[in-house]
């Protein structure tokens, strides 16, 4: 089901730090598929529960040419490169925002994924901003605030 995305650099759903997610329940998989089919639906590609509401440590990221829909349960950078780099990015909360970030290049991530087994994993490139940038969701925290003073714009 398609949930309208939760928007606003000061939603208080947006700034909370949501708490961990318990076992991997229907209720789980429901919200994993409310996730995927809002995200589709707003050509994302990635989401956070809270950006359709739900206060709980869960996200989809996108991998692949294909962008498919990978879901990532109490998702935790363990490690992260030293080398950054600085991309534009945007967020289906801040419609028309985007801004240069600067983030690290590759992060090793510990997840649990939908069937309840524990993963550790390295993501580069596209998918380690993905990464960062729903582990940051989950945390109350919103690209823009990444973004140096002055250089946040309006969609050309
Ligand atoms: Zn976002």
């Amino acid at each position: 089901m398609i949930i309208d995305i939760t928007k606003g650099p000061n939603n208080p759903i947006l700034r909370k730090k949501s708490p961990d997610h318990g076992k991997i329940t229907k209720k789980t998989l429901k919200l994993l598929k409310d996730m995927e089919d809002s995200m589709i639906a707003t050509n994302g590609v990635g989401i956070a529960a809270p950006q359709i509401g739900v206060n709980t440590r869960v996200v989809h990221i996108t991998i692949g040419k294909e962008r498919k829909t990978f879901p990532m349960i109490n998702p935790e950078i363990l490690e992260c490169s030293s080398e950054t780099e600085v991309e534009t990015e945007g967020c289906l909360s801040l419609p028309g925002k985007w801004g240069p970030v600067e983030r690290s290049v590759w992060v090793k991530a510990k997840f649990t994924n939908e069937k309840g087994e524990e993963r550790i994993m390295l993501f580069d490139e596209f998918e380690a901003k993905i990464v960062q940038h729903e582990v940051d969701h989950i945390n109350g925290t919103l690209f823009i605030d990444h973004v140096p003073e002055g250089k946040l714009r309006d969609k050309e």
